[in-house]
């Protein structure tokens, strides 16, 4: 028999478009309607979900969190980054409403700033980058580019962590070798060549032959001139700094100074989701 106290779960309390409409979709995940996906509150094992370091360390804790509030998302890790960008903000808003509590320093002053911001405001501004008009030719093949997806970011920043705490420990040797550093080397190059291949969907040779195969992406991008391959990191950035996230101002709470100033939130799980008395 069904459980009677089903009906008295808890309920979507909002409904957000995913802002790349799923145009990129790389494995067939998206749902079928991406302008309606019904967001839950957070459940009280989400919270404790999110608290867990490891958890949050390996970008799983947000996995789990999106399963548990958007379950019309069945993958949430193959999502382009900016969805999931604003799928964090939709059950931030859902959980604990849309007044975010920031703590910013004024840059005229250097007063430290207590300040509510409205999330909405920032909900309702996602820009997707034109991945689609971009392109590079790099030693004479036509790269064309693609945004990358939330597990490949996950991937990115664990890395980042992981090379830290690498060069940490080479330092701390009372008699660190050049082999040391020279693994380090080659363990950071590779992750960087993977990581500007996330944002790359094709590449086309000058006779017209298109690769797409991951490996042979990263194979092409490891062995590319620096010069070449800086064309493709330009035209990268050039998209991120597309990725619109609104500033909110801020106005200085020094009677003094009373300036107001830019201040942009980051997407990160461990204070985004801190929630004060
Ligand atoms: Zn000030």
């Amino acid at each position: 028999m069904t459980n009677p106290l089903t009906k008295y779960y808890r309920k979507p309390v909002m409904s957000i478009a995913l802002p790349s409409s799923g145009r990129w979709d790389p494995n067939g995940v998206y749902p079928a309607d991406t302008n309606d996906v019904p967001i839950m509150p957070m459940t009280a094992m989400d919270e404790i979900v999110l608290k867990t370091p490891d958890a949050l360390l390996n970008g799983k804790a947000t996995l789990d969190v999106f399963k548990s509030c958007c379950p019309s998302i069945a993958e949430p890790g193959e999502l382009i980054g900016i969805d999931a960008d604003k799928l964090l903000v939709a059950v931030r808003i859902a959980s604990y409403g849309h007044n975010m509590d920031i703590t910013t320093q004024c840059p005229h002053c250097n007063e430290i700033n207590e300040s509510t911001v409205d999330l909405r405001t920032v909900i309702d501004n996602f820009v997707v980058p034109s991945y689609d008009a971009a392109e590079a030719i790099v030693s004479g093949c036509t790269v064309k580019f693609r945004p990358s997806t939330y597990n490949e970011n996950s991937e990115v920043q664990q890395n980042r962590f992981y090379y830290e705490k690498t060069l940490q420990q080479i330092s701390k040797l009372d008699d660190p070798t050049p082999e040391h550093y020279d693994s380090l080397t080659k363990m950071i190059n590779s992750a960087l060549a993977r990581s500007i291949s996330n944002n790359i969907k094709s590449i086309t040779t000058p006779n017209g032959e298109e690769v797409t195969n991951r490996d042979f992406i990263i194979e092409f991008v490891t062995n590319v001139s620096k010069d070449e391959l800086e064309k493709v990191a330009n035209v990268t950035k050039s998209l991120q700094d597309q990725a619109f996230v609104p500033a909110f101002l801020i106005e200085c709470q020094n009677e003094k100074c009373r300036k107001e100033s830019k201040a942009k939130i980051t997407f990160d799980l461990s204070n985004f989701f801190v929630k004060r008395s």
